[in-house]
């Protein structure tokens, strides 16, 4: 019962592996189905009474106006509801806050995008407000991301926000705290759970690649070959270390 974890559903070039193509992702949502998987919000998958091994849940990080665009239509066809982790400061704003080596900035929902998406019974949980890496905040900048954002996102839907994903999907004992503080219920991040972290605060998630074929994302999804994507997802998470290096050499976190 895997957790996957989406970035985009764009059609447009862009040298980020971290998207997939519309006919990409549908082809995955069709061979999933087609497996006798079932697809749940991240709620859902927590509220399980027992573990169903044909669960899957579908998450979408930094929440991208391409979800709506690409990634909703499809799910609807197959009455499919997702969770999107939305970063409360950018909505309907580009991706600056991202490191971009292509060229090409990539634009958030915006307020109705959100609201559209909660509508059609998807859960928005929250990315923080601005994209910051939490674990290399001060106690006060952790607090402010995490709380904030939670607010900002609940005024929008008129409804709780339980569920956070952590940027670069880090976290520490620190960072957990102050979410349970603020009322979140559960974290994901990125790849690997820690183990000496609290579990649902850190719910290990599958990252879904430009470069999955049918079959790996096939292999995925019954997570048999874990040790191989704990592999790649080193690959990837030391990509978005550099981006935070990157990043914070360009302007330092105010907070
Ligand atoms: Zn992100």
């Amino acid at each position: 019962m895997p957790i996957l974890a989406y970035h985009m559903v764009e059609p447009r070039f862009d040298l980020s592996i971290t998207r997939v193509k519309p006919d990409q992702f549908r082809r995955q949502i069709e061979i999933a189905l087609a497996s006798g998987y079932r697809f749940v919000t991240l709620r859902e998958y927590l509220a399980q009474a027992q573990v169903d091994e044909k669960a899957v849940a579908l998450t979408f990080d930094d929440g991208y106006e391409s979800i709506y665009q690409y990634a909703l239509p499809i799910l609807q066809e197959y009455d499919i509801r997702a969770t999107v982790f939305v970063i409360s400061h950018y909505l309907g704003k580009m991706d600056d806050w991202d490191v971009n080596f292509g060229g090409i900035r990539f634009r958030h929902l915006d307020a109705d995008g959100v609201r559209a998406l909660h509508d059609a019974g998807w859960e928005i949980g929250s990315h923080t407000c601005s994209h910051w890496d939490l674990t290399r905040l001060s106690a006060a900048g952790r607090r402010e991301e995490v709380t904030a954002s939670k607010m900002e996102l609940e005024r929008l839907t008129q409804a709780q926000v339980q569920t956070i994903s952590y940027p670069f999907g880090n976290t520490n004992a620190e960072v957990i705290a102050d979410c349970r503080a603020a009322g979140y219920e559960a974290g994901v991040v990125m790849g690997r759970s820690h183990v000496e972290l609290e579990m649902n605060f850190n719910l290990s998630r599958i990252g879904v690649y430009l470069f999955d074929s049918p079959g790996l994302f096939s292999q995925k999804l019954v997570a048999k070959k874990q040790k191989m994507f704990n592999f790649i997802q080193r690959g990837i998470d030391f990509c978005s270390d550099g981006t935070v290096l990157v990043r914070q050499g360009i302007g330092k976190p105010k907070k």
